[in-house]
């Protein structure tokens, strides 16, 4: 079985290189913007009325065609699909205008587009850019976004094929609860993930450079100060250190998990609960963010049963009988003592258990279970 990923690599490009990249994201970001503004003539342009207005644009101005016109239409492909989307999906708001500053450079060449020669990225018009090769391309890629992130970095990612190797089949069940003092708690304490902490060991120093950032000028009254986009430049320094190290954490725990499982069952915890409060919180819900999408995703890829389970109650419910206690546990409160078999665990590692059981019986939520088997829950009669 095949299938398509994206790898990604370090660019270094030279000065003229880097000047091109620029220039070609700026004509794009313009054709973007113009595509927003169709938007108020005709509720819904299409692709293909959009790549007409393109030709029409680009015969009339050089400097559009000083550009290469597959990154070009990509822009406007991508503008497409987005504004398809807000239509379909609820909640989702229609394609905005990109500006010099709420926007980074992305650029997508397909393989029309796009060459690779001695080890370098060749584009369109001459572009060449060496390429950092940390491992190998499995198969030829088919296409290839080129991006630059908030350091100033640029990076390529490549779409390959690849065969898949099938997992190895295992018949493991594991249950995840997530939390602060522990990133993942699990059912077996093997595969607990602690919370290392990485952002909070450099909250110190981020608050600093923000600090910094706030007594300089920022930009919006009169020029930028250079100072500023130094403090600015730490700031992202700092952060982007401590999401590698989460991701590099969160990539290692994922893969032992997925590897001794076939049924994981994991708590649909979503971090904005938390978020509101302070840095220290804020660390802990990058760190649980990153792990749990690299789980759902590896176990998804291996072919293995991801379960989300909703966490309502699952503190407040016994692993061992499924009797729900009267009242919620204290967020302070780190143990959890059944009233009815008098069950006693860590509080983290019950919730654990309540939802693997929740999973195993082919449920999503603490109710549904209680509700197919009275058995559990009529003894406390807490329904
Ligand atoms: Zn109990």
């Amino acid at each position: 079985m095949e299938e398509v990923v994206r790898y990604n690599f370090r660019l270094r490009p030279g000065v003229i290189a880097e000047r091109a990249l620029t220039a070609e994201w700026h004509r794009c970001r313009f054709l973007w913007n113009e595509a927003v503004h169709q938007q108020r003539t005709c509720r819904k342009p299409t692709f293909g009325k959009l790549s007409k207005l393109l030709t029409e644009a680009r015969s009339r101005s050089v400097w559009l065609r000083d550009g290469s016109q597959v990154a070009q239409q990509q822009t406007l492909r991508t503008y497409a699909s987005a504004l398809d989307h807000s239509f379909t999906v609820k909640g989702r708001g229609r394609p905005a205008v990109k500006t010099r500053k709420n926007s980074r450079p992305s650029l997508e060449y397909t393989v029309r587009g796009f060459t690779l020669k001695d080890g370098k990225l060749v584009l369109p018009k001459g572009v060449s850019i060496p390429v950092v090769w940390s491992r190998e391309l499995p198969s030829d890629p088919t296409s290839v976004r080129v991006t630059q992130d908030s350091l100033g970095h640029w990076y390529a990612s490549f779409v390959v094929r690849r065969t898949v190797e099938a997992a190895l089949s295992v018949d493991g069940s594991i249950g995840i609860d997530w939390g602060v003092t522990a990133t993942a708690t699990t059912t077996d304490p093997i595969f607990d993930l602690p919370y290392l902490g990485h952002r909070k060991r450099c909250a110190a120093e981020l608050a600093k450079a923000q600090r910094k950032m706030a007594r300089r000028h920022s930009g919006k009254r009169g020029p930028q100060s250079t100072g500023y986009a130094r403090a600015a430049r730490d700031a992202a320094r700092l952060q982007k250190k401590a999401a590698r190290q989460n991701s590099h954490d969160a990539r290692v725990w994922a893969k032992a998990v997925v590897e001794n499982h076939d049924l994981i069952a994991v708590e649909d915890f979503s971090p904005k609960f938390l978020s509101k409060s302070t840095m220290a919180r804020k660390a802990a819900d990058a760190a649980i963010g990153s792990a749990k999408r690299e789980l759902i995703e590896r176990g998804e890829r291996a072919g293995r049963t991801v379960v989300m389970v909703r966490p309502a109650y699952t503190t407040m419910t016994c692993s061992s009988c499924f009797a729900r206690a009267k009242q919620r546990l204290g967020l302070g409160e780190r143990s959890f003592l059944c009233n009815d078999c008098g069950h006693a665990d860590s509080r983290d590692r019950n919730a654990a258990r309540v939802i693997l059981v929740v999973a195993e019986r082919g449920h999503t939520c603490v109710d549904d279970v209680r509700r197919s088997q009275p058995s559990f829950g009529l003894v406390a009669g807490a329904i």
